[in-house]
């Protein structure tokens, strides 16, 4: 029984039980294997007595495609057998073909390095070695041309041309992997899916497919035949050329020869995004839940973390859950013996990457650590994978994992850049604003803070007290002891100041012997008692021990606060300054309010 060549395969749900004309002369005899994801096709030329089959198959497939080849032709009519590479699935059915029909008058069309190969089953048949013969056959009025597309992957593959139907018979390319075969592929996008998992690890660089492509691109198209997969109708040929000179392959080179063929397809699928979103910065934090999100496409990934060591001091940790960088604030040393406890047993740093099993507040965890190493490849932390407990992991998932440490690495390296750099700067502007003797406040942060502090009591309508100091006679403590002791004498009260404020009060050091404290929720009486109390604690502890003897200081002081000047600094400074001079000239050692 033949099916009409008037009704298009394509749109047909076609009966795999018979042959399938899927173009004039042209016959489908292949055999659904159950279980096989690489279901090998078969065809035939109808060509009379010079008829031309093309990869007869297995053993196992072989009586199946005789029987439909029998309800075309006679098989005696079978002249050429073309194999387009040497593979078992396409070639060891040839032996029960001979048995029935003989080799006398027949031909083996194949590439000289196949025929190197199938001449050790000693069918007795002829060669026609198609690189011989200018890469064509001519049979009667059929001229097939053989278009040599080398490891594609075997070294002499070849894919087979009916000048005249102008249809592709493609061995190996254009193949795909498919749980719901399809005779015929329905639609480009989902065909192209199907074929990516085959061609990225089957085809073992992307140069090679695209040799072999160049070659095939110089004849016109109009169907493509693979030896796996589905048919490909005209339409969808531009789309899938395109797509497939675009495609990284050669990936089973990177996964240790996994059976893994469809997971490591993904991870190359998502490899290119994850490594985009590495290199474009934000922080940590949004990187890496970029990243999660990308990689769980493929695992069952929840949490990326780092610890890194900073200045071999001290660690921060870098978490994809979390905005704010850690510091820490432990040694190294009690970091990492902390790190050992919890995560692991063994107490040492991981050098390599390793999963880890363990259980944390009594969750089960699995974790895939891995080294973080600064730029000179010293490893310098320690990042982290949290994974799904139940994932079922292998040496094989962690040769997979470990393709996105370094995106890891890379954003944990240049996080700790930025967190070093913003330390830098702190320490800079802390240093700026801060006065070098005695470690108070100076009048440069007076002058950036003062008003914003004025500002928010007059907007909240709080009251601000200001409290202006001035050590007596210092020029005299100077003089008798020398600018040592005068400095220590700073120093000293200083601290007696510091030690004596409330949180919130800003102690300054405006320069010389005179400071100033301001204090928000304050108003004058109670900066006066606050003043009084410092005056009383100079008065018994504001000596010195020198090698002259004790030391001792007085202060006079002036205060006021917003409900007096309003809510302006300098004329609170002007004001205090006022009082303190009036406290000056009342005697010294007294506040003025
Ligand atoms: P009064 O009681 O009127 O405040 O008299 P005084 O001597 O304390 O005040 P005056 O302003 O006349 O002198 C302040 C002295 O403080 C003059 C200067 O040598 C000294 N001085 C300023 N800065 C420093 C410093 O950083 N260290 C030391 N040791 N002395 C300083
Ligand atoms: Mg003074
Ligand atoms: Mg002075």
């Amino acid at each position: 029984m033949k099916v009409s060549p008037s009704i298009s395969p394509f749109n047909h749900e076609n009966d795999l039980t018979g042959p399938i004309e899927i173009s004039p002369q042209i016959w489908w005899v292949g055999h659904l294997l159950e279980n096989d994801p690489f279901q090998c096709h078969v065809y035939l030329i109808e060509n009379g007595d010079r008829s031309i089959l093309i990869d007869p198959g297995s053993k196992l497939t072989w009586p199946h495609s005789r029987e439909k080849i029998r309800r075309i032709l006679p098989l005696e009519h079978i002249k050429y057998i073309v194999c387009q590479h040497p593979d078992p699935d396409i070639t060891s059915g040839i032996e029960d073909l001979l048995a029935e029909i003989g080799t006398e008058g027949r031909q083996l069309v194949t590439h000289w390095r196949s025929a190197e190969l199938l001449e050790h089953y000693d069918w007795g048949l002829d060669f026609y070695e198609v690189q011989a013969e200018n890469w064509e056959l001519v049979a009667g009025d059929r001229r097939i041309k053989f278009i040599f597309t080398p490891y594609m992957h075997f070294p002499g593959a070849i894919c087979t041309y009916d000048v005249q139907t102008e249809i592709l018979f493609s061995s190996d390319i254009f193949g795909a992997v498919t749980e719901n075969f399809s005779l015929f592929a329905t639609d480009e996008k989902s065909y192209f899916q199907a074929m990516i998992p085959f061609h990225t690890h089957y085809m073992p660089a992307t140069e090679i497919v695209n040799h072999g492509l160049d070659n095939i691109e110089k004849y016109p198209l109009s169907l493509i035949a693979p030896q796996h997969g589905s048919i490909i109708k005209k339409a969808f040929i531009p789309f899938l050329i395109k797509e497939l000179r675009n495609l990284k392959c050669g990936i089973y080179l990177e996964y240790g020869g996994t059976r893994k063929i469809e997971l490591i397809s993904k991870i190359n699928a998502i490899m290119p995004e994850v490594f985009e979103a590495a290199a474009f910065f934000d922080s940590f934090h949004r990187d890496t839940q970029h990243i999660l999100k990308i990689m769980q496409k493929v695992f069952p990934i929840s949490r990326i973390l780092a610890l890194v060591l900073i200045d071999n001091s001290y660690f921060i940790k870098l978490d994809s859950d979390n905005d704010t960088v850690v510091p820490c604030n432990r040694r190294k040393e009690d970091i990492l013996n902390k790190f050992s406890e919890t995560f692991y047993k063994q107490k040492r740093l991981v050098m390599g990457s390793e999963i880890i099993e363990c259980i944390r507040f009594d969750t089960p965890k699995k974790l895939y650590l891995f080294p973080i190493r600064n730029y000179k490849k010293k490893v310098t932390g320690i990042g982290m994978f949290a994974l799904d407990p139940a994932f079922e992991t292998s040496e094989e998932i962690l040769n997979m994992l470990r393709k996105f440490e370094i995106a890891v690495d890379v954003i944990a390296k240049r996080e700790v850049e930025v967190y070093r750099l913003e330390n830098e700067k702190k320490k800079v502007y802390t240093m700026a604003i801060t006065d070098q003797l005695t470690g108070l406040y100076n009048r440069y942060y007076l002058e950036e803070t003062g008003e914003a502090e004025l500002a928010r009591a007059k907007r909240h309508a709080y009251p601000v007290a200001v409290l202006y100091l001035d050590i007596d006679y210092f020029k005299k403590i100077n003089d008798r002891y020398g600018h040592d002791i005068g400095d220590r004498i700073l120093k000293h009260f200083a601290t007696l100041i510091s030690g004596h404020l409330r949180k919130g009060d800003l102690a300054f050091r405006l320069g010389g012997e005179e400071f100033m404290v301001l204090m928000p929720y304050t108003n004058r009486s109670d900066a006066l008692k606050i003043a009084k109390r410092l005056q009383a604690i100079v008065k018994e502890r504001g000596v010195i021990d020198t090698a002259e003897g004790e030391v001792s200081f007085t202060f006079s002081g002036g205060v006021t606060d917003t409900d007096e000047c309003g809510y302006d600094l300098q004329t609170m400074l002007k004001r205090a300054d006022e009082k303190l001079y009036a406290a000056k000239a009342a005697g010294r050692n007294r506040i003025v309010a």
